[in-house]
């Protein structure tokens, strides 16, 4: 595979987790790294958070394996310490391939990082739970599920966003959301952003 043999990627001391799931999806979850499970078995969200996640992904009626599941960065930051800039933008080229061969109907990005990749000027605990259009992709980012496993209004806010992925799914199926109107709240900073384009709920 041509991201293993690319020895300008950083991280090179952990193993590759690629992704796993159907490349056929809709709907993409994409987190943060790889933690010291996933890097172990090879597999992304195989840990504690992973558990959660997954278990959702059953509670909502679905196979794991219907969805897809990667991260943003491909290699686990040394002490699970948060990845930094260049190690995103290393793995950004990647990523951005990866998505554009499943080309998924909606992109769930797990917790900050991954979701300021789709939309820079977002802000988790504000923004969680909200559909937004990013370029051609919808995004619905959430709370990373690590962070739910914190408390209870976490876990509460993670859960009922996570509710809301079949009746997105559905309205961008139907089509409901294909018109993009100019989000009235945003900052005349945000409104330059074409990225950030529009909050559908
Ligand atoms: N946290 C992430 O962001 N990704 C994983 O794969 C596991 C934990």
């Amino acid at each position: 595979m041509e991201m293993a043999g690319d020895k300008n990627l950083p991280l090179q001391e952990s193993n590759l987790v690629f992704g796993e799931g159907n490349p056929d999806c809709e709907v993409l979850f994409i987190g943060e790294a790889p933690g010291f499970n996933e890097d172990r078995e090879k597999r992304p969200f195989v840990g504690r958070a992973g558990q959660l996640l997954r278990k959702y992904i059953r509670d909502l009626g679905w196979q794991e394996n219907s969805v897809y599941i990667t991260n943003i960065v491909k290699r686990r930051p040394p002490e699970n310490r948060d990845p930094n800039p260049e190690e995103i933008e290393s793995y950004k080229p990647y990523l951005a391939r990866q998505i554009d061969i499943i080309n998924p109907k909606i992109i769930v990005p797990l917790g900050r990082f991954s979701m300021n990749y789709f939309l820079p000027l977002a802000k988790i605990t504000r923004d969680q739970g909200k559909l937004f259009k990013a370029g051609k992709y919808f995004i619905l980012p959430m709370l990373h599920p690590a962070a739910a496993l914190r408390g209870n209004e976490a876990m509460k806010m993670f859960e009922e966003s996570f509710r809301k992925i079949p009746s997105a799914l559905n309205k961008i199926r139907t089509g409901e959301f294909t018109e993009i109107t100019e989000e009235p709240e945003q900052s005349k900073k945000e409104q330059r952003f074409e990225d950030v384009q529009t909050k559908l709920f």
